[in-house]
């Protein structure tokens, strides 16, 4: 199975990717942390996209779809992915569906996880990361035990360069006015599901497991349906 979680910044996607992926079997493949990590090693890549991701705007489509596509190769095809942020541009999704062609694999789900405006800045503003493993946190609704210290690894935490600023106002823009329109392509294809991401992360989480089993007993609607679970 090979999944795509599609959201703004804050909605879940990273939170929702990470819990998935063991039930199922998928590996976790977020382009955001692929970037960061890039930083951390001092690519040249890396120090390319930097300016990018610090300003809250999106790396382009030559530097993003090699770096991703590279790393779903060298996961090799033994196991399903939940990719999160990635494709954020058309470019970026007909790349994806021409390599997944060529190792007869395909897009099955392309699952929105739609959140209100307001509850995103809400989320943005208080997110904390741990330096080991980006273990994700907030200061009001998911604070860690003791402060500054990462409940399963106990790392320190950090706050996002790009969740302050001007950069998360840009990010909210970015999804808003380019990204939401790759919702057409997966709608066409029958592909898209969309979710109410504002509810609390087990209840998202819980709509999004009976989704993906659904999926595999076939009990979603197959092709050109668009079925949208809002409760
Ligand atoms: P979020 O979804 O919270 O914005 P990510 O960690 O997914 O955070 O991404 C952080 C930044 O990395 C983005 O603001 C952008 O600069 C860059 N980035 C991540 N994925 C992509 C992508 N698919 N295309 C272009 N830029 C990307």
């Amino acid at each position: 199975m090979d999944i795509l979680l599609i959201g703004a910044p804050g909605a879940g996607k990273g939170t929702q990717a990470e819990k998935l992926s063991q039930p199922f079997a998928l590996r976790h493949v977020s382009s955001g942390d692929l970037f960061r990590e890039a930083f951390e090693k001092h690519t040249e890549l890396g120090a390319k996209a930097q300016s990018y991701v610090d300003l809250g705007e999106l790396v382009p489509d030559e530097m993003t779809i090699p770096l991703v596509i590279r790393h779903i190769e060298a996961l090799g095809g033994m196991q399903g992915v939940v990719l999160d942020g990635f494709p954020r541009t058309l470019a970026q999704a007909q790349a994806l569906d021409t390599e997944f062609m060529r190792v007869k694999r395909q897009v099955d789900l392309a699952i929105y996880l739609k959140v209100s405006r307001g509850e995103l800045v809400q989320r943005l503003s208080g997110r904390l990361f741990c330096n080991a493993y980006q273990h994700v946190y907030h200061t009001t609704f998911c604070p860690p035990r003791v402060a500054d210290c990462c409940d399963l690894d106990g790392s320190s935490l950090y706050q996002r360069p790009d969740d302050t600023g001007e950069a998360v106002r840009r990010r909210q823009v970015i999804f808003f006015t380019q990204t939401i329109q790759i919702l057409d392509y997966y709608r066409k294809q029958g592909k898209l599901i969309e979710l109410d991401g504002n509810q609390r992360i087990e209840q998202v989480y819980m709509m999004l497991l009976s989704t993906l089993n659904a999926f595999r007993e076939g009990k979603l609607g197959s092709k050109g349906s668009h079925i949208t679970m809002l409760p």
